[in-house]
Parts: structure tokens; sequence; C-alpha cells
């Protein structure tokens, strides 16, 4: 159904509701790359699926996933035709703009501990200030011992934060452009403010070293070999008096990635094999070994072939990923009424309105766009109809206001055809992004669609 309201097809909202709660605990637990890991493993264990690396051989109906250092996962139902016919392929990102904290972190300034934090990815660095922040991640010891670190989220937990200027001696900084008014070293954390009881150097910074090493066992030096997030606190929300919208952060793109990974939950049985993949590093161009650039997916086809029966099973990769289609799952622009000059109004998407397949990403000249096939598009759509899901078109704004990728280009490079599919979403890259809870809906049902269809 294309370009209709998809509030319109339930009388009945419990369904659509029911799914946000699902999708609301989701974004609230998964804050990272490691943690949304860590949930999909869960649930899919729960839906029968078993380590790929644990079985020997692979036949039609069985369901297996295989992780990738933690940060990176792939999940497949074995269908009935031949592997070399391809894969229906889901494949989202689970990283998202954040501030991770340097490698020597913590200082002392004026009798405050600071954070010292690097930016992840693409944000407007004024929107990162004055708000509650909850540490995740890992530290790794010398000894290969990994500690959860998780401060933040709990009611009783403190949580951490940036300064921003109070207005009456902000004449200076109100009068810079927005992306000059913080400055990317300005984005430190506040980490404490009381001394230790004693004459020595830096006494509230020991003091926060201290609490650190009694809570988690790691010494100042650790922080090298660590990966701590620092992300919004507190759990996603509804958003609007209606609640229609789910207020959180991290929707791009793990809104997609939970809607793709329920897709596959949900089939049961499949003709064409069908495979969710799920990839860090998005945000910061698929680089790396756990990015969409990296060999583990093509590797991992390598693996199924053989568990299969495949006697050439590298050569035979490329047959199957050439043949594959693939929605790439990532989010869009949602049109703005606050902002309608950038969009295009007639391929802009629009809250309600369902699942977005954007055929262009990229920006100006369609640079870096992957541009899908309009057979492969066709097809898509007959899916969509076919199966009732509500879905529109859109680009990313007007043609020189901007731009932006995702991992569509990197798997249409494989020869698969691939087209975006994804949820409109409001304050793209913020500490709060909105999305309808209809488009998620209809996203989910899409997704289940392409995989059968
Ligand atoms: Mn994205
Ligand atoms: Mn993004």
């Amino acid at each position: 159904m294309y370009r209709k309201n998809a509030w319109k097809k339930y009388p009945d909202k419990a369904p659509v509701m029911a799914f946000a709660e699902g999708y609301k605990k989701f974004i609230t637990f998964g804050k990272t790359e490691r943690l949304v890991v860590k949930e999909s493993v869960e649930m899919l264990k729960a839906h029968g699926f078993v380590d790929g690396n644990e079985v020997a051989t692979l036949k039609p109906g069985d369901k297996v996933y295989f992780l990738n250092k933690n940060k990176n996962i792939a999940a497949f139902i074995i269908g009935s035709k031949p592997l070399s016919e391809g894969l229906r392929i889901l494949g989202a990102h689970i990283d998202s703009p954040r501030l991770d904290l340097k490698e020597n972190p913590v200082y002392e300034a004026n009798e405050f501990a600071l954070g010292d934090t690097h930016y992840y990815g693409g944000v407007k660095k004024y929107q990162w200030v004055t708000i509650p922040l909850a540490l995740h991640g890992v530290v790794v010891k010398k000894d290969g011992t990994v500690v959860d670190v998780n401060v933040g989220e709990d009611p009783d937990d403190p949580v951490v934060g940036i300064t921003d200027l109070l207005i009456h001696l902000a004449a200076d900084q109100l009068s810079k452009p927005a992306a000059k008014a913080i400055e990317g070293e300005a984005l430190d954390i506040s980490l404490g403010s009381m001394p230790l009881d004693d004459e020595e150097k830096d006494p509230v910074k020991r003091n926060v070293l201290a609490i650190l090493k009694d809570k988690y066992g790691i010494e100042e030096e650790d922080f090298i070999s660590a990966e701590i997030e620092i992300t919004p606190a507190g759990p996603a929300r509804d958003y609007g008096l209606d609640r229609s919208m789910v207020a959180g952060y991290g929707h791009d793109d793990r809104s997609c990635a939970y809607t793709s990974l329920m897709a596959l939950l949900d089939t049961e049985k499949v003709e064409t094999t069908a495979c969710v993949i799920l990839v860090d590093k998005e945000e910061i161009g698929s680089v790396g070994a756990t990015g969409a650039h990296s060999l583990f997916f093509e590797n991992l086809i390598a693996v199924l072939a053989k568990k299969m029966g495949s006697t050439d099973a590298l050569f035979d990769a490329r047959t199957i990923l050439s043949n594959s289609k693939m929605l790439s799952s990532d989010v869009s622009a949602g049109f703005d009424p606050l902002y309608p000059g950038v969009n295009d109004p007639k391929n802009a998407a629009y809250f309600g309105y369902g699942l977005v397949f954007n055929k262009y990403t990229g920006s100006r000249g369609k640079s870096g766009s992957n541009d899908a096939m309009p057979e492969y598009y066709a097809w898509v759509r007959a899916a969509m109809d076919e199966a009732g899901v509500h879905w529109q078109s859109s680009e990313l704004g007007k043609v020189d206001q901007g731009g932006g990728g995702t991992i569509a280009y990197i798997l249409g490079n494989y020869n698969m055809n691939v087209i975006d599919a994804g949820i409109p979403v409001h304050n793209m890259h913020a500490p709060m992004e909105i999305v309808s809870k209809v488009d998620v809906y209809e996203a989910y049902l899409g997704y289940k669609a392409f995989l059968a269809a």
C-alpha cells in the first residue's frame, strides 16, 4: 500500500502498541553494539537458533547464528532451495553516534575530575551537553579479564554529563556558528568533585580512580585497552500524548535491527535461505573487522556453503552472494514540519506511512549511492503490495542539501541486488531520536514479507 497512512489499517492499535513495547525494551538495554549482540543471541537461542560453529553440517530448516568478535552477528534459516540461488538478506547496523572515552581519559582541573572523550559518528556537538549520560562498555585487563562497565541506567546509579555555559556569560559563545559553539575537545564528562583527604596532587581524580578500582578492579592504565561508550542515560519512552511514537537513543539503526531480527525469528520455514546480518561501525564508514566492509560476511557464506556440502566453497560463495537479494535496513530522514525546507515534499519520508525505500542514498549527484536497479525495485514493490505492507519512497532531502550513506553499496559490490529500506526518524543522530510505532511495525511486516517472497 503505497503512501497511505498506516494507522488507519489498525482500528485496533493493540498489535502495533504491543510490538513497540518489545522494541522499547530492546533499545533500552541495547545502548551499545556489544549489548545489542548480547540480547540478539538471547533472542535467537530462545527461538531455536544454535551457534553455527558448533554444527558440522547444515540442511534445510536449520537455524544458526555466527558471532564476530561480540560486535557483529549474522543469523540464518536454511531454505529448501539450493544456496547457489542466493540468499534473502536483511542487513542493519547496530552502532549509533555517541562519545567514546579516550585511551588516556581521566584528568583533574580546578578540583574536578573529568573524562576526555572522542565523538563517534556524526554528532551535532551542542546536543550532547546538559543531559544525563551513562557509561557502557568493557575494560580489558592485561591478563585478558574483560570487565563490563554499566553506570547510569539503574535509577539508583549516578549519571555523568557535560557542562555548558550559563546564558548569563555566554555572549561570546552564542555569537559563534552552531558547529563551533561547543567544540569537540569541550565534550569532557564530569566524573567527580570530592577530594581525598590528603596533600598529594590531584586528590579528586585519585578519589574517582579509587572508586573505579574498588568497583571494577581496574587501574588508570587499563583504560588504554577499554571501550567505554558514553550514551544518553535512561529508558526509551512513549512520545506524544497519543503514544504514537517512541523517543529513545539509537533508533538509527537499532529500529531496523530489531525489526529485521524479529522478522527472522517469526519466520518458520523458507524456500530461499534467509539471513539477518547486524554490523558495527556504519557510522564511521563501515570500516574494521566488525563493519560491513569486513571479510567476515563473505567468509561466512563460504563456511555456510562448506557446511552444506560444497567442495569449492570460496568460489561458490561468490555465486551465492551475486544471486542474493538484500534490503539494506537503515533509517531515513522523516519529514519534519518545523523544517520543511530541506526536503522535496514529493520525495520525502513521512511518519505513519510505513517502510521507506530509498533508491538512492549518497549525496549531491548520487555520490556514494547504491542506486537500486529498477527491475529489483519493481520486484520489491510487488512483494510489499502482495503482503499488504504500507510503504513509501524517499530521498534523503533536497539534492543539494547534504546526504548520507548506508551499507547498501558495500553488499552491492558483490553484484547482488540491494535497496535501502527502513524507518523514518526525527532528530536523527541526536541523543533523543523519534520514530512512529506504526512505521516500526510496518517495517517488521515488510521485512517478513521480503523473506517469504
Ligand atoms: Mn543508519
Ligand atoms: Mn546514522
